[in-house]
C-alpha cells in the first residue's frame, strides 16, 4: 500500500511525489505544489492583461479634446483649467494603460493636480465630472478634518476608507480612483518657519498625505474610522489613484505678485502684474512657488505638479449657469414641472434679474439654485392637481421680484 503511495506522480510535470512538497489529488489526476504556483501566476497575468487592456480600450475613446468636450457639458467657462485638467487626466491614465508593459524604460510620474480658485466656481465640479466620465470610484474629503494619526479628528487613511467604499469595496477598482482633497489651502503651515511645536491640523497632516501621494501600499480600514477596531484591513496601493486638490487659497495673489514683480524683466512688464485691479485674473499666472510661499511643504507640491487656476464667475458666466450645462437648474425645474404638465417660460429678463441679485448679494453660483426655489416654491405648491390640460407658468422680472423679497435674499446671504 505504502509501495503504491510513494508513485503517484503531478498529472502536470510528471514530478513523483517525494519531489513534492505537496500533490493534490483531483478526480483523475494529481497536482503538485510547483504547478500550482506555476498556473497561479499564469492566471493572475493573463487577468491582469485583460483588465489592462478592457481599461486601454476605454480609454481609447477619450483625448484630452473628448475630455475637454465632456467637461464643456457640464462646467461653464473654466477654459484654461479644462484644458490643463484634461491633458492631466489623460496623461495619468495613459500612464496606468503603458504601465503594464515591462520594457518600458520611461517611467512616467503621476499628474496630481492642484485647482486654486474662489469657492463655488467649479472645483469640485470638474473632479466630480471627471471621474463620471471615465467611470472611476470617486471621493470628495475635506482637507480640514484630517488630522495626524492619534489626534482627534480623521486619520489620512481614512480618505481611502471612502474611496473603498465608493468602489463598493472592490479593491481593483479603488486603485484607479480619484479622490478630490477639498480646501487644501487650510492645512498650509502656519508661518514660513518649519514647525516647532507640533502643528496637529497644518504640516502635520500634509507630511501624513504624502505618504498617500507618494503611491504606497497603505493598510486601510475597510468600515473606515476608529469604531470598528476588530475590522481586518485591506491593502490599497494608491500608486494609480489621482488626486485632485482644490483650495481657495485667499490672499495669494500678493505671492503671486511679489514672484512676478521681483522677475519682471524683459517681454512681459511689470505694467499689468501688480497686484489687485490687474489685467484678468491675477491667479492665472499661479505656479507651484506661490503654493510654496503660501503655506504647503515643497515636497507635497513636489507630488502635485500640474497646477491650475479657475476664474470668479461674472454674471455672463452665472447666466449660462443657470442654462446650458446638461442639468442646468432651469432644465432640472422646468422638467419637475412638466412631471405635472406644467410648461414653464423662464424669460431672458427674470434670468437677468437672478443673476443680479446672486452678484448683488455675492451668493456665486452656490446661491443660484436658492434664489430659483424662492422664486418658484409658491408654484410648485400651488400648481401641482391644477386640473387643466396644458398649464404654461411664464415667469417674468416682476413676477421674480415679487416672490424674492428682500427678506429672502437676506436669509439666503446669512445662509451662504
Ligand atoms: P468649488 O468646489 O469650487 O467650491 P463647486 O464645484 O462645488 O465649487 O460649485 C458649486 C456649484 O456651483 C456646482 O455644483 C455647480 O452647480 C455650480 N457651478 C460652479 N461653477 C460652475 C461652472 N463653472 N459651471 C457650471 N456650474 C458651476
Amino acid at each position: 500500500m505504502s509501495q503504491k503511495k510513494e508513485e503517484l506522480s503531478c498529472s502536470f510535470c510528471g514530478r513523483e511525489k517525494k519531489d513534492t512538497n505537496l500533490l493534490i489529488a483531483g478526480l483523475s489526476g494529481h497536482i503538485c505544489d510547483h504547478c500550482i504556483r506555476q498556473a497561479y501566476g499564469i492566471v493572475a497575468e493573463e487577468l491582469d492583461s485583460d483588465e489592462k487592456k478592457e481599461l486601454s480600450q476605454s480609454l481609447h475613446l477619450t483625448k484630452p479634446k473628448e475630455i475637454n468636450e465632456f467637461l464643456g457639458e457640464y462646467v461653464i467657462g473654466q477654459e484654461d483649467a479644462k484644458k490643463v485638467l484634461s491633458v492631466a487626466v489623460y496623461n495619468h491614465y495613459k500612464r496606468l494603460t503603458s504601465a503594464a508593459k515591462k520594457t518600458d524604460n520611461v517611467e512616467v510620474e503621476k499628474s496630481n493636480i492642484v485647482l486654486v480658485g474662489e469657492t463655488g466656481t467649479g472645483k469640485t465640479l470638474m473632479a466630480r465630472t471627471i471621474a463620471k466620465m471615465l467611470n472611476v470610484p470617486f471621493t470628495i474629503v475635506d482637507a480640514t478634518i484630517l488630522t495626524e494619526a492619534g489626534y482627534v479628528g480623521e486619520d489620512v487613511e481614512s480618505i481611502l476608507s471612502r474611496l473603498l467604499q465608493a468602489a463598493d469595496y472592490d479593491q481593483k477598482a479603488a486603485e484607479r480612483g480619484i479622490i478630490f482633497i477639498d480646501e487644501i489651502d487650510k492645512i498650509s503651515r502656519k508661518g514660513d518657519n518649519p514647525s516647532i511645536t507640533r502643528d496637529v491640523s497644518g504640516e502635520g497632516v500634509q507630511q501624513a498625505l504624502l505618504k498617500l501621494l507618494e503611491g504606497s501600499k497603505v493598510n486601510v480600514p475597510p468600515q473606515g474610522g476608529r469604531k470598528h477596531p476588530d475590522q481586518k484591513f485591506v491593502e490599497i496601493d494608491t500608486r494609480n489613484i489621482l488626486f485632485i486638490a482644490g483650495g481657495a487659497f485667499d490672499g495669494i495673489e500678493r505671492h503671486i505678485a511679489r514672484r512676478l514683480n521681483t522677475q519682471a524683466v524683459g517681454f512681459h512688464s511689470s505694467k499689468n502684474r501688480s497686484g489687485e485691479g490687474a489685467e484678468g485674473n491675477m491667479l492665472q499666472y499661479i505656479a507651484p512657488q506661490d503654493l510654496k510661499s503660501f503655506g504647503l511643504i515643497p515636497e507635497l507640491i513636489g507630488r502635485m505638479p500640474v497646477v491650475t487656476h479657475l476664474d470668479p464667475l461674472d454674471a455672463e458666466t452665472l447666466k449660462r449657469i443657470l442654462t446650458e450645462p446638461k442639468n442646468a437648474l432651469i432644465k432640472q425645474y422646468t422638467h419637475l414641472l412638466e412631471i405635472d404638465n406644467i410648461a414653464l417660460d423662464f424669460q431672458e429678463e427674470a434670468l437677468q434679474y437672478v443673476v443680479e441679485k446672486a452678484v448683488e448679494y455675492k451668493l456665486g453660483a452656490r446661491g443660484l439654485r436658492s434664489i430659483l426655489e424662492a422664486i418658484l416654491t409658491d408654484a410648485m405648491y400651488e400648481l401641482p392637481g391644477h386640473g387643466e390640460e396644458n398649464y404654461s407658468l411664464t415667469v417674468d422680472r416682476k413676477y421674480a421680484a415679487k416672490r424674492l423679497d428682500k427678506t429672502a435674499l437676506k436669509a439666503l446671504r446669512a445662509a451662504s
